[in-house]
């Protein structure tokens, strides 16, 4: 392990995506084997000393960002094994927690295959990866970080380790589950508050019959350390067809998105062949449009929303779906002059950048004004996305602070970021977020996605679960984390458990 304490040489672990500053450590202390980190947690549990893990740290809520204690990093722990083929569908790699997800998907590329979840942050290890369940663009087929994890070896605050396979532990009626570790058999149960069976990234993991590795995937550094992990991969596209399309009222994108959802989940279910599946569909309101049009000027004037969408294709109908599209365009009523479409690699690349422009943009906003982030991450139930749409517009009419909406409108899940340039605005922009939170939670959703809760989004996770949900949270990673010393303050307020 090496224990690194000048402040001007870890002042790199004290910034996020967040916009959080004040982060500050101890030490930092950069584990060089597996091992060193079941040593450095029964050092840091009999000395009571807060551990954070960091990632890349490119996570949106500060909760790689320690506030006191150490920060133990991975960073060193990046090793990508061998690809293990099972069958002509799947293959499977084990991967150390460090490892970041561009170069697993360039290995899963060169080799013939694919690692789809696709959070746009390419640099993020795939630790962080798995402790936030991240998605991105590509969830509309493909889902979300934790169908890909087939096992995860883990390390808790006591030092014992875990190899958890999925399909081997599930939680009993009472949601009571006991596993084996390096010290013996631990015993856990799952709190039971409800969580609403969308796309969801708040709270720990309790669905009915829970699998144990999918309640440590999601647990933003609070109740393991992740160490490896084994992903499936899937067979690599040959091609994709992609584009945006420019609407100028928003009522007719969402018709477009609900006609193409609808043909899409036809096409998987009766695995047709030469039929229209969307990869990814993602929203762009109409300020997200004007704030990157000084980079994008050929985006077309009074337009309301954009609509990407990508098609992966696995044969040689490339031609036959590129009509396809080109047809239900043309017969929805959208001028195609008012779509840019993307047929090629160079294209597509064009594409991918003007996607990941939008938060990347968003980020430097937000660092310049030196102001936290306050950007939502709320999904709703089928057909309530107009709803909360058309609640977003009325409260940022109540104010005038800038403010972006854009996401996966596939999974009916967005990201309205409201932009505060003082601390007067902030406080403004987190009241109208919490509004938007509460309004979530009343059409049965969720505050958040994909993101996480960590530090910033306790008091609208308490719109979900209650207080006595942060109880029963508390009381859980108690029973895995004695000392409470891993990831203080991620999910829940640290005042529940001291
Ligand atoms: C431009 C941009 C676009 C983004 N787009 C998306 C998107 O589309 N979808 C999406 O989901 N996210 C997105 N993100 C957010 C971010 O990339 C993800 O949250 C990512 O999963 C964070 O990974 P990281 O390695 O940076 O983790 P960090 O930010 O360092 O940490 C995140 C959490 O994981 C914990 N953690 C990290 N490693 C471990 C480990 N080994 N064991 C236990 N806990 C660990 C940390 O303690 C912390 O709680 C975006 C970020 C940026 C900058």
């Amino acid at each position: 392990m090496i224990i690194k304490k000048d402040r001007d040489t870890i002042h790199n672990y004290f910034e996020d995506n967040s916009g959080v500053t004040g982060s500050n450590a101890d030490f930092a202390a950069i584990a060089e084997t597996e091992d060193d980190i079941s040593v450095f947690l029964v050092e840091m549990s009999k000395s009571k000393t807060a551990v954070t893990v960091a990632g890349a740290l490119t996570g949106n809520t500060a909760s790689g960002l320690a506030f006191g204690g150490s920060v133990l990093s991975l960073e060193r722990l990046n090793k990508i094994g061998e690809i293990q083929k099972i069958d002509n569908k799947n293959a499977l790699i084990a991967v150390q927690a460090g490892a970041r997800i561009c170069d697993i998907k360039s290995k899963a590329y060169n080799e013939g295959w694919m690692y789809p979840p696709n959070p746009t942050e390419n640099s993020s290890y795939i630790g962080g990866n798995i402790a936030t369940n991240a998605s991105g663009s590509r969830g509309f087929k493909f889902g979300v970080t934790r169908d890909y994890i087939k096992a995860l070896k883990v390390a808790f605050s006591d030092g014992s380790q875990s190899y958890v396979k999925r399909g081997e532990c599930f939680a009993d009626k009472n949601g009571g589950i006991t596993f084996n570790t390096s010290n013996g058999k631990k015993h856990i149960v799952l709190p039971k508050y409800n969580l609403p069976v969308i796309k969801n990234a708040a709270g720990y993991y309790n669905y009915h019959g829970a699998d144990l590795i999918d309640v440590f995937i999601g647990s933003d550094g609070t109740l393991c350390v992740i160490l490896e992990a084994v992903l499936k991969f899937i067979p690599r596209f040959k091609e994709v067809f992609g584009g945006i399309i420019f609407f100028e009222n928003r009522n007719n994108a969402y018709k477009f998105v609900n006609k193409i959802k609808n043909i899409s989940k036809k096409t998987e279910k009766e695995n047709l062949k030469d039929s229209i599946s969307a990869m990814s569909l993602e929203y762009f309101d109409k300020n997200t449009l004007l704030m990157i049009r000084n980079d994008y000027p050929l985006i077309p004037e009074n337009v309301e929303a954009g609509i990407m969408f990508e098609q992966d294709i696995y044969e040689d109908n490339f031609d036959i779906l590129m009509e396809k599209w080109i047809e239900i365009i043309e017969n929805s009523d959208i001028n195609l002059e008012k779509v840019w479409f993307a047929s090629n690699i160079t294209e597509q690349e064009k594409l991918r950048l003007f996607r990941h422009k939008i938060p990347e943009h968003i980020n430097e906003i937000i660092r310049k004004n030196k102001i936290p982030k306050v950007g939502t991450d709320f999904a709703v139930p089928e057909g309530k996305l107009p709803e909360i749409i058309d609640f977003c517009d009325k409260v940022f009419k109540e104010t005038n602070i800038f403010n972006i909406t854009f996401g996966h409108i596939g999974e009916n899940h967005l990201h309205a970021n409201i932009v505060a340039s003082n601390e007067q605005e902030y406080k403004q922009c987190r009241q109208l977020y919490a509004n938007i939170a509460q309004k979530a939670v009343d059409l049965g959703g969720t505050v958040s996605a994909e993101h996480g809760i960590g530090k910033l989004r306790h008091i609208f996770l308490e719109k979900m679960i209650g207080i006595e949900g942060f109880k029963e949270m508390a009381k859980f990673k108690k029973s895995l984390d004695e000392f409470c010393i891993l990831g203080q303050d991620n999910i829940f307020p640290k005042s529940y458990l001291f």
